[in-house]
């Protein structure tokens, strides 16, 4: 049995920054649900309240204007990442071109977080040999020593990753770690 917690490796920040960004998720996706968003849009168009500096012009009423998915939905700190890390110099808003490679770049990155923010809950866990060896193999696949870039972004199975890591957490279900982890997330809770 090991306790994981000698993570050899950085975290990156999982938590958004939106001040650090220029309102990726607001011109990424589509809006196709009525309940959460004010209007219909197709994805990679920005949304019509995104205001020229990129900030939200009714942030203050997102929830009374109907958008209330702006609400909930988290990019887990990808947005600052691709904005500020993976596409330095380069602005959605004056490169046609480049507003595709980094709106597909950041729904691909915006996975990947989501899939380290599962595993950050796992960390520490009382693991068998096993599962400590399968949650540093999720941890460097998901957070490669060089890096992201566009390129790996490109290829990198991001849904089957998140996928993974749920899959790993459900895997310990009966073990030490599982009854561990049960434990966490009802103390996260209350
Ligand atoms: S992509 Fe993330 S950091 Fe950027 S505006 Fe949206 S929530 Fe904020
Ligand atoms: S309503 Fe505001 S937060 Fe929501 S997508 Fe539009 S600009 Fe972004």
């Amino acid at each position: 049995m090991q306790t994981a917690s000698k993570n050899p490796r950085v975290w990156p920040e999982l938590k958004a920054d939106c001040s650090r960004c220029t309102g990726l998720c607001c011109v990424a996706y589509p809006f196709i649900d009525a309940g959460k968003f004010g209007y219909n849009k197709p994805a990679n168009e920005r949304c019509r309240h995104l205001g020229p500096d990129c900030r939200c012009s009714i942030h203050g009423e997102r929830a009374e204007m109907g958008f209330k998915g702006c609400i909930t939905f988290d990019c887990n700190g990808a947005g600052q990442r691709v904005a500020n890390e993976i596409f330095q110099s380069v602005d959605w808003r004056h490169d046609a071109v480049a507003a595709t490679e980094i709106l597909d770049a950041f729904r691909a990155l915006t996975h990947v977080h989501a899939a380290l923010s599962q595993l950050k809950l796992l960390e520490n866990l009382p693991f068998t040999d096993e599962q400590a060896d399968r949650f540093f193999s999720l941890f460097a696949w998901l957070e490669p020593v060089s890096g992201w870039t566009e390129k790996s972004l490109e290829s990198f199975p991001a849904i089957e990753a998140e996928r993974a890591v749920q899959d790993f957490a459900a895997s310990m279900k009966g073990t030490e770690a599982g009854r561990a982890l049960a434990e966490r997330l009802s103390g996260s809770s209350r």
